[in-house]
Formats: C-alpha cells, structure tokens, sequence
C-alpha cells in the first residue's frame, strides 16, 4: 500500500506543446490548430498511473508578439486538456511562457526566467506540485527544451523532428533521441522498468557523433550511469 506523506515528492514527465504533443503548426492560436500525435494517450496514461505528474511546459511568444491573448490560450488549453481527458489523460498542470524579448506587448517584451531553455517554467512547477526533478523526465522537440529539463535536473528525451544539429554544448545533449513522441515515451517506460526496453540508440540523421551509443541497454544500470543529462553527449 502507497503512503503519501508532505515529504513524498512525485517524479513528473515534463512535456513540451508545439512539435512533442502536437503536430506543427505555425502560432496556433485556436483549439482545432493543436492536433494531437494518434496513440499517445495510453503511453501517457500508464506513465500517470506508474505516478509521473504530467506537466505541460510551453513557449508562447505569440502572447508578447501580439498574436493572440491569454484568453485565447487558456481556451486552446482547456480544450486540449478535454481532449485528452476524453482519453484517459489528466494534465497535472500547464505552464507557459508568455514573454518575448522582441514582443510588442506591454510588459511581455523582457528577458525572463521562464522561457525555455531557461528551467523556470520546470522549477516553478516543482514548488507547486511538490515534484523530484532527479527522478523527472523532459520530453521535447528542440535542443532549447532539452537544455531547459537538463538545467533543471531531469533525464531528457528529444524527439526528432529533422529540425535540430548536433548539440555543441553538454547542456544541450539529450540523454536519449527518438524518432518520434511514441519512441519517446516507450523509452521512458522501458528505462522505468513500464515495459520492455525499445531502440535507444537512435540518433538524427545528421548527427555525427553518437548520442546514446554508450547508453546500457539495462536500463536500471542505464539511470545510475547517467545519473543527469550530459553523459551520453558525443
Ligand atoms: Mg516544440
Ligand atoms: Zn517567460
């Protein structure tokens, strides 16, 4: 039987919008812009069931752009939030960043804290929710989100979508590339002992060097040996 007590802290899966959830698109700013990855929800499911926190972290610079509102925003995320519930899923939370050193709105055009690869949105959410950022993974698209959930501590996964190059810095080095969100999360449930272990040396075309080659295919021994992010980087 679990006991929870206030010193029981969760691990979470920290999970970029734009690209890792949801198809691209260019500033989406209605609900029917953010069409969800097919066969996402069960992976998702069972990592909330197995007791990661799902936590949404997303850049908006289109609120300091002028592009659309929060209003508008709050509206695409209580549907998107709907529309994973009508799946099983329930969003622990979701964090976005609003700020854009080139933005026009008043207040919004700053250097902030927040937005990636800045871990602000991450760190933040670890207060609220009480989360153990070491035992947390961080799911993304771009090296900017991989910087941002290794600045905070946690494993990290890019899910590659052609765009990125080699990382040129530690901190920017995935502990693991999938081909895809659905690798992804198989990846995490394999090394969470979830599932069985898939693929997990695969790495983006382009990248020279290897990313995860000297990952352990055990994926117990593969935690303690990373133990952080930067391990694997070539
Ligand atoms: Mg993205
Ligand atoms: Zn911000």
């Amino acid at each position: 039987m679990q006991t929870m007590n206030a010193h029981t802290r969760a691990p979470a899966l920290f999970l970029d919008r734009d690209g890792t959830l949801t198809f691209p698109y260019h500033y989406p700013s209605r609900p029917e812009h953010l069409r969800l990855y097919p066969g996402i929800a069960a992976p998702l499911a069972e990592l909330r069931a197995a007791g990661f926190r799902l936590v949404v972290v997303t850049n908006q610079s289109g609120i300091a752009r002028g592009y659309f509102t929060e209003a508008q925003l709050d509206h695409m995320h209580a549907d998107l939030r709907a529309r994973l519930a009508a799946q099983g899923v329930e969003i622990d939370a979701i964090y976005h960043c609003p700020h854009h050193p080139d933005g026009v709105v008043a207040g919004l055009a700053i250097r902030c804290e927040c937005r990636k690869p800045q871990p602000g949105m991450a760190l933040r959410a670890a207060r609220d929710l009480n989360l153990d950022l070491a035992r947390s993974w961080f799911v993304g698209d771009i090296l900017d989100d991989i910087e941002a959930g290794a600045r905070a501590g946690c494993l990290t996964v890019l899910v590659d979508l052609g765009t990125e190059a080699a990382p040129q810095h530690a901190m920017r080095c995935p502990t693991f590339v999938a081909r895809d969100t659905l690798h992804a999360l198989a990846i995490i449930r394999g090394v969470e002992g979830l599932g069985p272990l898939p693929e997990v040396t695969y790495q983006p075309a382009s990248w020279r060097q290897s990313v995860a080659s000297h990952a352990a295919s055990d994926g117990a021994r593969l935690r303690a040996v990373t133990g952080g992010a930067h391990d694997n980087c070539g």
